[in-house]
């Protein structure tokens, strides 16, 4: 599932690149639809700030807490030019392996590299940062590591956009399954499209009647979206359902069935972002129909979990959120990434999950 933090609205910064408004207040537990691949939602904590990775750093609150002081400081002031990081008496404290992977995230023009990059600069030019003790500095950078600059995958602007594929119809149904929030569904009548790419049809169902201001994406852009896809992802796609009533929980969500499920977002996204997005759904696709859902699940979700911990980061602050979501994050990076310059930086950030992901394109 994915939207909680849709781009394009407020926090979204001017130009684009990272959101840094709070958490809204509607990051609540979700309300998980009964196949949900996510599975069932943690116990509540509205207001709670948002869980850290504790399988990279199990270090103790106390680090954090000063980490969080000295950030509020950094926010604050931030003054002189950055620094290498290399030279800072912080770094030296780190363990060589801290070291190597602060190296490995911070290297190469890739959406990682640039985006934590962007934010160990902004860490060692920081007042605070200067005025830290070397184990202040120290913890301030462990943060780094298990705090990803990238909040999720869409916000990733390197995208070639896709030609509108051919789109036949509407024909009219006159009652269609939609999906709702709690994972019930409710019968609508509805208008369907074909959008041909690749002489494969997939059908997209349009909830009737759709209010003139909804912010729900246009077909076009639904096709274009479908179009902008791998083709391992895009094959898996077997329906798209838009929805006219929104659904506060999630702007898109997709499991085993095949089914891309859309609610009118609180803002209208821009195509990057719903290509994205879909990318990242179809990995929830692929992951769920492969290795099972939370409720049937296959032993590939320990390997996967274990080879993240082997890995020992996250491609995104949403990919904490559970492993499910750190294979859909890390699914639309792979597919990002790949057959471009960037691919052989980023595999080696991420060199056990991108070898399982291999293994099932492999044998898909
Ligand atoms: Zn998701």
């Amino acid at each position: 599932m994915l939207g909680e933090r849709l781009p394009g609205g407020p926090g979204r910064a001017a130009g684009g690149g990272v959101i840094v408004a709070p958490l809204p207040l509607f990051l609540r537990p979700l309300l998980a639809p009964s196949d949900d691949p996510v599975g069932p939602a943690p116990a509540p904590a509205p207001l709670a700030p948002p869980a850290v990775a504790r399988r990279i750093d199990p270090a103790g609150a106390r680090a954090r807490a000063s980490h969080d002081l000295l950030a509020s400081q950094l926010r604050a002031r931030t003054t002189a030019a950055p620094v290498p990081v290399s030279s800072t008496a912080g770094y030296a404290r780190l363990t060589p392996e801290e070291q190597a992977q602060l190296t490995l995230l911070t290297t190469g023009d890739n959406p990682i590299a640039n985006a934590t990059r962007a934010q160990v600069d902004a860490l060692t030019s920081s007042a605070a940062f200067r005025a830290a003790t070397p184990d202040q500095q120290a913890a301030m950078l462990r943060e780094v590591l298990q705090t990803p600059a990238l909040k999720q995958m869409n916000q990733v602007d390197a995208h070639r956009e896709a030609p509108v594929p051919p789109i036949a119809g509407p024909t009219e149904v006159k009652s269609h399954r939609f999906k709702n929030p709690d994972g019930s569904y409710t019968n609508k009548p509805a208008l369907r499209y074909d959008v041909t790419i690749d002489g494969r049809v997939v059908p997209v169902f349009v909830a009737q009647p759709v209010d003139p201001n909804s912010t729900q994406p246009s077909v076009e852009q639904i096709a274009k979206g479908l179009a902008s896809l791998p083709p391992e992802s895009r094959s898996r796609v077997n329906e798209v359902r838009v929805d006219n009533k929104p659904n506060p929980e999630a702007f898109m969500y997709a499991g085993d069935d095949g089914i891309v499920n859309i609610w009118p977002p609180k803002w209208k996204q821009a195509q990057p972002q719903i290509d994205a997005i879909m990318l990242h759904e179809t990995g929830h696709i692929i992951s769920s129909q492969e290795w099972g859902s939370s409720r049937r699940p296959e032993p590939e979700w320990k390997q996967w979990e274990e080879a993240a911990k082997k890995d020992g980061c996250v491609p995104s602050e949403y990919a904490k959120k559970n492993s499910r979501e750190d294979f859909a994050e890390t699914y639309a990076l792979y597919m990002m990434v790949r057959s471009t310059p960037q691919e052989a930086a980023v595999r080696a950030m991420f060199p056990a999950r991108f070898a399982m992901i291999d293994e099932m394109l492999k044998n898909a």
